[in-house]
């Protein structure tokens, strides 16, 4: 009778393995170690096997050697798949914080290769030769674009707040309304990073009510900001009030006490134009004279994560000095990508095709139902084993921006035949291009508001493999 001890005697060796013809033309592309650790992780999986056997199974159990061989090469491809990498976005959230927010547009992929994989003027001035700044890059097309005096960049908006707080109003008094003190995703709150600058926070009015006289009443010996925050991702609907930001800065100059404006999403596109709510610009805010202004680079920018500043000259001397600006300083990559995209802001008419943020939320509903009629020709022409069918629906905008907007849209939804729905959701979301989708009640919903055209044919041959084997 055949023993336990002679069958763990059955596994092949790692050396053997490494041997086999399949494997070895695997090793031509991808790395030995890669290779030799899915081996072990394979013949470690049948040794537990062996020991979970019972007396009476051990006498049938074999190993598949064909069969090991194909299990060592699915796990290779899955180890050799870059962990952060592309997904399918179905669900028709324009700014997914946790697929990436903004996509950077197809016209700066030469621009930002170029600079990241040459050596280039990052902090080297041509004309002189000498050490440049690493700003300047980007200084003089955000203050082109947005009228201010002077422009910096850091590497996110909550570090451009804590930065401008920290320079102008340590161990000093910052007054802010009750109804502006947001809390925006990944735990971003206006009070911790009032706190953490070391600045004194003086809340002010009521949350959904508050006065200029409130302000007023406010500002003493120790006030060194006043500070308004846009409520991104909420508002505050019916009996409301609050000042705004032309009559802060007149108090503001009256006392002589800077304003300071986080409007968070910083936009240059007025969108009521297009049909949506109407999101402060940042234009609007240099005009009516705030002192600073903060915004981040991948809300409806469309551009990088990063965090910029304008304003006031003086103030932004003041805070390029700040040891938090070296700390939060932001790499060539991201200035690479940020000048690039601010270029195609100067041209106002192209700019909403060219960055793929602004093109998703503008494109007319006429052109929604051209792509989803698309979509759903091609799924009823190869996919089986599922019903197929359109719906009007609403895609959000995401990112903490425009909370309030419903943007019509036609969603393609899907309910499987011979799986759960959740079931068919995880395999579309483990696909080998993730296809992240919406599940509302028993059907899976694609919203093609945020597909690109060549995604569509990803799909179809993802819903294929899933749902026909
Ligand atoms: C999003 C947001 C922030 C944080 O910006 P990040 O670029 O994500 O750091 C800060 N303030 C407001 C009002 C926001 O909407």
């Amino acid at each position: 009778m055949a023993k336990k001890q002679n069958i763990f005697a059955l596994i092949p060796k790692v050396d053997e393995l490494l041997k086999d013809e399949k494997i070895e033309k695997l090793l031509e592309k991808v790395p030995r170690i890669t290779v030799v650790e899915s081996i072990r992780e394979n013949i470690e999986y049948i040794r537990k096997k062996i020991i979970k056997l019972n007396e009476d199974e051990v006498e049938d159990f074999k190993i598949d050697e064909e069969e090991l061989i194909e299990n060592v090469i699915q796990k290779v491809t899955l180890k050799n798949t870059m962990n952060l990498r592309k997904v399918i976005n179905a669900t028709g959230v324009v700014l997914h914080t946790n697929l990436g927010r903004a996509l950077l547009s197809d016209a700066i992929k030469e621009d930002l290769w170029n600079v990241a994989s040459s050596y280039s003027t990052l902090e080297f001035d041509i004309d002189s030769g000498k050490r440049g700044s690493r700003y300047a890059h980007v200084e003089e097309i955000i203050t082109k674009l947005t009228g201010a005096e002077a422009a910096m960049v850091v590497n996110n908006n909550a570090a451009a707040v804590l930065l401008v707080l920290d320079t102008l109003a340590k161990n000093k008094e910052v007054i802010v309304s009750r109804g502006q003190l947001v809390e925006i995703g990944g735990a971003f709150r206006v009070p911790d990073v009032m706190q953490q600058s070391g600045a004194k926070l003086v809340e002010v009015g009521t949350t959904n009510k508050t006065h200029f006289s409130d302000y007023k009443n406010a500002i003493s010996e120790e006030t060194a900001v006043l500070l308004k925050v846009h409520t991104s991702n909420y508002r505050i609907l019916g009996f409301t009030e609050e000042v705004s930001l032309k009559d802060l800065v007149d108090l503001g100059k009256k006392s002589n006490i800077p304003v300071i404006e986080d409007i968070g999403s910083g936009t240059f596109i007025d969108f009521s134009k297009y049909g949506l709510y109407k999101e402060p610009t940042v234009q609007e805010s240099v005009l009516a004279g705030a002192d600073i202004v903060t915004f981040s680079g991948d809300k409806l920018l469309g551009g990088p994560q990063a965090g910029i500043i304008v304003g006031k000259e003086k103030y932004i001397k003041e805070m390029k000095k700040n040891p938090y600006t070296r700390a939060f300083r932001v790499d060539k990559l991201t200035l690479a990508a940020l000048e690039a995209t601010l270029r195609l802001y100067l041209n106002e008419k192209d700019v909403i095709y060219q960055i793929p943020t602004l093109r998703m939320l503008t494109i007319s509903f006429d052109k929604i139902k051209e792509k989803a009629d698309a979509l759903y020709e091609m799924l009823k022409n190869n996919v089986k084993n599922c019903t197929i069918e359109k719906m009007e629906g609403v895609s959000q905008v995401g990112g903490g921006s425009m909370p309030l907007e419903e943007m019509p849209t036609v969603l393609i939804r899907i309910k499987p035949e011979n799986i759960s729905v959740n079931k068919f959701e995880e395999l579309l979301r483990n696909y080998k291009t993730p296809i992240i989708t919406r599940i509302s009640e028993d059907q899976v919903l694609i919203d093609v508001r945020t597909l690109k055209l060549d995604e569509f044919y990803i799909i179809v041959n993802g819903l294929c493999h899933i749902l026909m084997g």
